[in-house]
């Protein structure tokens, strides 16, 4: 007799059914997988043979096979541990109903406890969505395989107590209530606040604008302007997250193994400080394990690049195609792998190797083409993608002393942002996006439509600093932010040219 048991294979930050059909034969005492396993899911073979007998189950004494189906996709993780331990089971004739609407997914220790694994939201949540009803994991992944509504989770803490579930002694099912979570762990207490930066009105609004519309942005400055204070001030004023926002998050954060168990769903907006030494696989993702980069943790939130000329200029050539895209893809020997990457890249770079061109007080030390080359790490094309650039002078020493009011705190900017978004959210409630950023080349043209007089002047402006048409776009799609955050219909004149001046800055 065959048996059979449920579980999943993660693709991405999805997954899909997989089948685990057990069959023994008269024949040497062996175990082998077939239908492409990776590594981790052949150790599977010793763990659940000790799994099994430590807990008082016997083993079957000939020949194993264990074939997961569909072959042509390939199986990576621990959790196969369960479903390949059920089906050998079920195969020995222990008392588990042979149903295929349950799905199990955990690993086994040697002595027949359950580990926790990561991807459990994403393997549960394509479970369901392929009609399983109830699944089995363990207890310390049973609150995140909850968060996926309409589906039955049950937590073990050993093989065990699943085969007790069906005999007589039940496992409480565990529920959890998300929108209860987002409240409770919304943080609002934030380490930086604008309310402690002095002056800088004009990089302030461009924070504001970019968090409103999802914009990246660049920072020049000298040392000691503040420009690092002011990216970490970003964090306090960005929206909090929506419930599918926050559950797309959980799921990355799930595969990399970060989620806290006791409350899984990450309500954070991300915030992700990249040094310039990094690897390029650590930003974009990869490496022999590929595993998700630093720019698909900070999907729907901020990647933020200090120093960003010291960067590799191949590592920053590699943010293009998912800065366009909002994705990115992973090559691997067999196949490759798609994670998503929205994230709002901010940059702050000196404007020259020495720091000072520009200064009011010390004078810059750096020749023409030393500069020239010091800014060409930052290609046009890369350039190109980024929304907002502007200049962040350093205060004197006069202008700090007699700066002394405070500045507008942070919770009122957000205030702003967050109407702001909200105007976004709900005039593009039909397209599938979220912001202006996020404007494809048709909708722009359907939402950032310009008067005669203002569509001419723009024309001009283009010309006269030879703007490429991707300039074009960006500029008409931080218009639209700024008009937003003023709660205008339409784009204003006003508006194009506060637009232009953040575009223009450095050329
Ligand atoms: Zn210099």
């Amino acid at each position: 007799m065959v048996a059979k048991a449920i579980t999943a294979a993660a693709i991405g930050i999805n997954s899909c059914k997989i089948e685990v059909e057990v069959d023994t034969t008269q024949s040497l005492p062996n175990i082998s997988v077939v239908g492409l396993p990776d590594n981790s899911v052949n150790e599977a073979r010793e763990r659940v043979r000790s799994a099994i007998k430590n807990s008082g189950f016997s083993f079957p004494t000939g020949k194993v096979i264990v074939n997961l189906a569909p072959a042509d996709i390939r199986k990576e993780g621990t959790h196969f541990d369960l479903p390949i331990a059920i089906g050998i089971l079920k195969e020995q004739g222990i008392n588990i109903p042979d149903d295929l609407n349950t799905a199990f997914l955990g690993e086994l220790s040697l002595d027949g406890a359950l580990r926790y694994v990561n991807g459990v939201l994403p393997l549960v949540s394509g479970l369901k969505d392929a009609g399983i009803s109830t699944v089995f994991v363990p207890e310390e992944n049973a609150k995140e395989a909850a968060l996926v509504q309409g589906i039955n989770v049950f937590g073990a803490k050993f093989l065990g107590d699943i085969v007790a579930h069906f005999t007589d002694t039940p496992i409480q099912k565990t529920t959890v209530d998300i929108n209860k979570y987002l409240e409770e762990n919304a943080d609002t207490d934030y380490t930086y606040d604008f309310k402690d930066v002095k002056g800088q009105q004009k990089a302030k609004k461009a924070l504001e604008i970019a968090a409103a519309g999802g914009h990246n942005l660049l920072m020049s400055g000298s040392p000691g302007s503040g420009k690092t204070l002011m990216a970490k001030c970003l964090a306090s004023i960005l929206p909090p997250l929506e419930l599918q926002e926050a559950l797309e998050l959980t799921k990355i954060y799930s595969i990399c193994g970060l989620l806290n168990s006791d409350k899984p769903l990450v309500t954070k907006r991300p915030y992700r400080a990249v040094h310039h030494t990094a690897s390029k696989n650590g930003i974009i993702g990869g490496g022999t394990n590929p595993r998700p980069g630093e720019i698909t943790l900070a999907h729907r939130g901020v990647l933020f690049l200090d120093e960003m000329a010291e960067f590799e200029r191949q590592t920053l050539e590699v943010l293009r195609q998912p800065l366009e895209d909002g994705d990115v893809v992973i090559s691997r020997t067999k196949n490759s792998i798609k994670y998503p990457a929205k994230f709002m890249l901010v940059g702050a770079m000196n404007p020259c190797p020495c720091g000072f061109l520009g200064d009011k007080e010390k004078e810059c030390t750096c020749s023409e083409f030393q500069i020239q080359r010091y800014r060409s790490k930052l290609s046009g094309p890369l350039l190109d993608r980024i929304d907002l650039i502007v200049n962040v002078p350093r205060l004197t020493t006069d202008e700090l002393i007699n700066t002394k009011t405070e500045s507008e705190p942070s919770s009122e900017i957000q205030k702003r942002v967050i109407r702001a978004r909200k105007i976004q959210a709900k005039r593009y409630e039909q397209e599938g996006i979220l912001t202006n950023s996020e404007l494809s080349g048709k909708q722009i043209k359907k939402y950032c439509k310009l008067d005669e007089k203002t569509e001419s002047f723009l024309k001009l402006a283009t010309q006269k600093y030879q703007l490429s048409g991707r300039k074009y776009d960006r500029i008409l799609k931080l218009a639209r932010t700024i008009a937003d955050l003023s709660e205008k219909e339409n784009i204003e004149m006003a508006d194009i040219t506060q637009a232009l001046q953040y575009k223009v800055d450095m050329i």
